[in-house]
């Protein structure tokens, strides 16, 4: 199994955001997490990304236990994500941006991730090309050198997973990345992920639209009120009646 989720619960105060979930996410497969607003699907990334402490249950990535491990030290394993905010550096250009955000990523803290660049900058043409490397994947090259105040919205998002690339992940975590966007965008955004998966990358995205991850993704989770109430593909999802309910009833 690539990446199993084993009873994971997250509980704030009395709330159980996500509880019991056990779930399973294929390799070399588009994975999806649907549910309504506020059912437990950023926390769920937060736990396996190690932005979050579950409460109880584990992660296991190759079969090794990864419940405990810091964010960064995940990030080096090779599972990288987006977040559904996208905090970008504004003033500085995509390329700074991308460098920057790689160096944060694998580092321990945000002092030795600004000194290491400074010195990478210096020093290693090979972090540049990179990160080059990634803008290109994500069709932003002609706007590399732009300040990210300046591009649209989903050049911003486009920023964000390059961001995410740069890590060299086995598997990207993806938490809406077509939200506040319109639907010509988003058709631009779906093509990315496919293509991302053609080249070989297992992706994991979050939508709470049903209609954009049905025509996307091979296998999907439906959560609500931090449980999995089911899952399967888009065809056995769109029927199951407990999710009609759940977005239909709220
Ligand atoms: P989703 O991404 O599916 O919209 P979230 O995972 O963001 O849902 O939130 C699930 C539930 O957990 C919500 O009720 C939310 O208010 C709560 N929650 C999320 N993060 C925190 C936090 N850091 N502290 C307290 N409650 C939180
Ligand atoms: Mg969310």
């Amino acid at each position: 199994m690539f990446i199993e989720t084993k009873n994971l619960t997250k509980k704030f105060g009395g709330l159980a955001a996500v509880n019991k979930v056990d779930f399973h996410i294929e390799k070399g497969k588009i994975n999806a997490i649907i549910g309504p607003n506020g059912a437990g699907k950023s926390t769920f990334f937060n736990l396996i990304s190690g932005f979050h402490r579950p409460s109880s249950g584990t992660v296991l990535f190759k079969g090794t236990d990864i419940t405990k491990l810091p964010a960064n030290k995940i990030a080096g394993l090779g599972i990288s994500r987006t977040f559904q905010t996208t905090s970008l550096f504004e003033q500085s250009t995509v390329l700074d941006n991308v460098i920057v955000g790689h160096r944060l990523r694998t580092k321990s803290n945000l002092f030795d991730a600004i000194l290491r660049t400074k010195r990478l900058k210096r020093e290693e043409k090979a972090c540049r090309d990179k990160a080059m490397e990634v803008i290109e994947i994500v069709g932003l090259t002609h706007a590399s050198d732009k300040m990210v105040a300046s591009i649209s919205q989903e050049e911003k998002k486009r920023t964000a997973i390059a961001l995410a690339l740069a890590t060299d992940p086995e598997i990207i975590f993806l938490d809406e990345p077509a939200a506040g966007i319109n639907s010509d965008e988003t058709q631009g955004l779906i093509n990315l992920i496919k293509q991302l998966n053609q080249r070989g990358l297992t992706i994991c995205l979050i939508e709470h639209k049903m209609s954009m991850i049905m025509n996307l993704a091979d296998h999907i989770m439906v959560l609500n009120y931090g449980e999995k109430i089911a899952e399967g593909t888009p065809k056995e999802i769109s029927s199951n009646d407990d999710v009609i309910k759940a977005y239909l009833g709220g």
